[in-house]
């Protein structure tokens, strides 16, 4: 059984860079910086900080990523307060909240959100049809999980 989610026009899109990847998000947000205009923009705090400054729009900020931010996001994704990642994550370094790093992809699975970790997935993403209209999204229904029985 399956379970659905409606997401709006305007969509609560994530936006989360590694160091060495925030150039490349930048970039990204300049380049589409019009469509991003029409939603509700949530970044960790260095990379929200960084698109305000360069790109002059506003992000709703959360902690930095390694101070709790990934999982202010994994939280937000659970409550159905986030429609899209787009999460520029560093393949080439070690982080010291991978563990963050890869709860947050993994609930980004869980809720069935639209996920990019690369500029050429974004392009795709931001330019789709359904950026424009509503989409319903099907997620696992997790109602098996919760009412199993525990062993005693
Ligand atoms: P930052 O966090 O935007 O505050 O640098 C990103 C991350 O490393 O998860």
């Amino acid at each position: 059984m399956k379970t659905q989610k409606t997401i709006g026009i305007t969509k609560s899109i994530a936006l989360v860079a590694h160091d060495r990847k925030k150039t490349e998000l930048i970039k990204w947000t300049y380049l589409h910086k019009e469509k991003l205009m029409h939603h509700r923009l949530i970044a960790t705090e260095t990379t929200g900080k960084l698109i305000e400054e360069q790109i002059h729009i506003k992000t709703k900020k959360v902690m930095s990523g390694p101070l709790g931010g990934d999982q202010q996001l994994g939280a937000m994704i659970s409550q159905g307060k986030i429609d899209i990642i787009i999460f520029f994550w560093d393949p080439m370094a070690t982080q010291p909240h991978d563990s963050d790093v890869k709860a947050l992809l993994r609930l980004g699975v869980v809720w069935n959100i639209p996920m990019a970790c690369d500029t050429a997935t974004a392009d795709f993403l931001i330019t789709s049809p359904f950026m424009t209209e509503k989409y319903i999204a099907e997620h696992g229904c997790y109602k098996n999980y919760l009412d199993r029985i525990i062993d005693k």
